[in-house]
Order: structure tokens, then sequence, then C-alpha cells
């Protein structure tokens, strides 16, 4: 355990209409506590958002969004700005997750792109990085995530250490069960962090959380939370309903 505020983030992925994310936001904001040092997010469709904003209004949980084109505004068409978000209240943004990695093709860039874009909109990028289950087998973990944050942080300047979230998120354990043992994520998260001290500094590598994600749940949080360089928690399917995600976000109780 570290002495960073831990974050607890749910992803919502392409899932729930706009009531039923609202009542799971209510769910999770009454469940939660701000005396417990953790902080929740919780990440809706851009369909939902508004409704959620609202929803939350006066509950210990803030608003991410799931990702964002980077440009302030203009003609492109079906995405979605850094300033329209802000204006949702939404705080947090996730970038380079797998699934826009591998299933949208997005390139590191690109991603790099969008960082800039939720720094300028004064969103807080929660950056994802994480091997394919071929690059652990080759050996090539460290190689892969290097290159993923050197690219995606290129010239990304980074005055406060709360100003960037970074979550290793290996490709095999999400959605699938198959969770990172503590050890194994630990060795990466410090690694990660090594590499922030080089890139920054070492204060600022020292304060930016860094979240695990990887079929997370209330079974497995306490053994991951326990590691010196884990932050937190980035979850997917276990974010879904009030009953997996509570004791997540309750797991020092
Ligand atoms: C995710 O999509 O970021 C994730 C970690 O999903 P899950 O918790 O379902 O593995």
């Amino acid at each position: 355990m570290s002495e960073r505020t831990a974050l607890m983030a749910g992803n919502w992925k392409m899932h729930l209409t706009t009531a039923k994310a609202a009542e799971l936001a209510q769910e999770v904001g009454r469940g939660s506590s701000d005396d417990q040092g953790v902080e929740v997010m919780v990440a809706p469709p851009f369909t939902a958002l508004a409704a959620v904003s609202q929803a939350i209004q006066g509950l210990p949980v803030k608003l991410g969004a799931q990702n964002l084109y980077p440009a302030p505004e203009g003609a492109y068409t079906g995405e979605i700005s850094a300033p329209m978000l802000a204006d949702l209240g939404v705080t947090y943004v996730i970038l380079g997750h797998s699934e826009r990695r591998h299933v949208l093709g997005e390139s590191d860039s690109f991603i790099r792109d969008k960082v800039a874009a939720a720094r300028e909109g004064g969103l807080i990028p929660v950056l994802c990085c994480g091997e394919l289950l071929e690059d652990r087998e080759a050996g090539q973990t460290m190689e892969v995530i290097q290159t993923q944050l050197e690219q995606g942080l290129k010239d990304i300047p980074l005055e406060n250490s709360s100003n960037l979230v970074l979550a290793y998120e290996p490709v095999w354990a999400i959605g699938t069960g198959k969770t990172a043992t503590p050890e194994l994520a630990q060795e990466v998260h410090g690694r990660i962090r090594e590499w922030l001290a080089g890139r920054y500094n070492k204060d600022l590598a020292k304060g930016v959380r860094i979240l695990y994600g990887g079929s997370v749940k209330g079974s497995n949080v306490k053994a991951l939370m326990a590691e010196a360089d884990i932050d937190g928690a980035l979850v997917g399917g276990a974010s879904l309903t009030g009953e997996a995600f509570l004791p997540i976000v309750r797991y020092r109780l």
C-alpha cells in the first residue's frame, strides 16, 4: 500500500442505458465514503454522462469519460471533445485502453494527441498500457509498455503528479477472469514508476497513481492493493453492479 490516495475506477464500456447508469452511479456514491481515503470514479458511455453527472451531485464519486477526440471542436462527425466533457462535469478520461488500441486500431501517436487534448481541456488522462500474451511470452512486456508510455506522453509536460494517472492492464487479463498475480503486477508497476522518474523526475514519479486493471474483483483487490506501487484499480466487468463494485471500493473495511 502506498501513501498515494487510492483510485477505484469503473469502466462501464458500452453498457447501461441512462436510467440504469444513473441508478448504479447513485448506488456506488451512497456506498462510498470520503473518509476511507479512496477516490471513486465511474466512466459511463457518452450517452449517460449527463444523467450520471446529475445523479452523483453531492456524492463522493468523480465522473470519467471513456474517450475523446483530440480537437476542441470542428467537423469530426460522431466525435466528442475535451471541452464538451468538461462541460458535463467530467474529471477523468480513459485513453489508450487496449480495446481502442487493438479493436479500433488507435496508434500511440493518436493516443498521445488525445492525452495532450485532455490536459489542454483540464481533464486528467488515465493512460492505459499493457502487453498482449504473445508479448509476454516473447519476453517483450517492458519494451511494449515503455514504447506505449514514451509515445503516449511524448512532449507532454507534467507540472503536477495529480495531472496524470496511468493504468497497467495486461491485455491477457482483461475480461478473461485471469488476474496477474500481485507480485507480477507489482514488478511491472515498479518498473513503470522507475520509467516515470527518468522521464520526469523522482518527486513526480512518487506522486503519479498507477492503477492495475484486469479481472479485478472483491476477492483479489486487497492482495493487489497491498503491493507498494499499486495505487488503485481500473475495473471493467466487476464495476457493472453495486454488489460487485462496492467491495472493491470498500476494500479497506
Ligand atoms: C478493463 O476493461 O479496463 C478491465 C480491466 O476489464 P475487466 O475488469 O473486466 O477485466
